[in-house]
Parts: C-alpha cells; sequence; structure tokens
C-alpha cells in the first residue's frame, strides 16, 4: 500500500497516509481562504484507519454550513494546519494537500463553492461541481450518481424561491431524478 506523509512546515507534526485519497476536493469558500491564506483550499480525504498522526498539535473547531463542526489539527510552532475530523464524516480524516509537498499528488476530482472562486482563477474542469458545498460532498465513497442526487438536492435548497431552476436540473440529470442524496 503506497505511502504518504503531510507534515507541517516545521516538520514536528506528522500525518502519514497509506493508500489513495478516497477523494480530493477543491474548495473555494472564504473560509478555506482563511485557513489557508490562499484563494482555495485542497483536502484529500483518507479513510481514518489509514492515518496516523505524530507530533504535537492543537485545534481549532468551527462550524461549518453542514451544521457540523470541524476540528483542525494544526502544530503549535508553526501554525500549519495539516488535517481536519469533520463531524459529519467521522470515518474520514481530511489532509492539506500542500502539507505532503508533492506536485505528483492526485489532482482534485471535485470543487466546491465556485460561486466564491476569485475570478482570476481558472473554472474547474470537472462535471457537477456546485456553487455552494451542501456538506454532503466531502463524503466517502462518493459516486457520479450520488453526485447528482446531491445536485438535485442542492438545486430543491436554493431554489425555493425558483421551482424552474429545480426543474431544469431535474431534465439535466435525468437518470437521478426521484434519488435521494446520502447523509
Ligand atoms: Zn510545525
Ligand atoms: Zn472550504
Amino acid at each position: 500500500m503506497k505511502k504518504r506523509v503531510a507534515t507541517c512546515a516545521c516538520g514536528q507534526l506528522r500525518v502519514n497516509c497509506a493508500g489513495d485519497p478516497v477523494i480530493v476536493s477543491l474548495c473555494h469558500c472564504l473560509d478555506c481562504q482563511k485557513r489557508t491564506g490562499s484563494v482555495f483550499g485542497i483536502a484529500a480525504f483518507f479513510a481514518s484507519e489509514n492515518v496516523e498522526q505524530q507530533g504535537e498539535f492543537r485545534i481549532y473547531r468551527r462550524g461549518s454550513n453542514s451544521g457540523f463542526a470541524v476540528n483542525f489539527h494544526f502544530c503549535p510552532h508553526c501554525g500549519s494546519t495539516v488535517c481536519w475530523e469533520p463531524e459529519r464524516k467521522p470515518d474520514a480524516i481530511g489532509v492539506a494537500v500542500g502539507s505532503f509537498a508533492d506536485p505528483a499528488f492526485p489532482s482534485p476530482s471535485q470543487s466546491v463553492y465556485d460561486e466564491r472562486r476569485h475570478a482570476w482563477v481558472p473554472p474547474s474542469p470537472h462535471t457537477n461541481d456546485l456553487p455552494q458545498n451542501p456538506g454532503i460532498l466531502h463524503g466517502l465513497s462518493i459516486n457520479r450518481s450520488e453526485k447528482e442526487a446531491i445536485a438535485i438536492q442542492f438545486a430543491g435548497l436554493s431554489a425555493r424561491d425558483n421551482p424552474m431552476q429545480v426543474q431544469l436540473v431535474r431534465r439535466q440529470l435525468p437518470a437521478a431524478h426521484g434519488r435521494r442524496a446520502r447523509v
């Protein structure tokens, strides 16, 4: 099984990851911009049993739009956030892709919060990307039909005042009509 190590800037906080990430997700949201100091964040989600953390850390806990808190583990010496535990998905650990310092790391397969994307950042090439994150996308073993179901659910949430939008999304995604998103 492939082994990768993510570390903070000073190197004392290490996160050992076995195997490949389940999903790599790029996020344009303002919380990720604040956390990273960059204009988007990229997370690699691993099954928690494949992740082992070594070194001193502190936790910064914040809420998220999904209603579940996220616990960010950061190095008390250099301040880098290396990994986090999404309470919505206790079986997953998010690891900051930049912490691997590996330009060959697998590229993101989705991006969320496109409405917060800086104008000069190229749009994502991925299909089914969402203008926001309904909080479900940071899940394990998500597949295309689940993404479609989520797109419908999201449209339903955002389009309470605009039922035409829901109809439009359903027409674009006929296979997923009537499916419920997994939570
Ligand atoms: Zn450090
Ligand atoms: Zn984000």
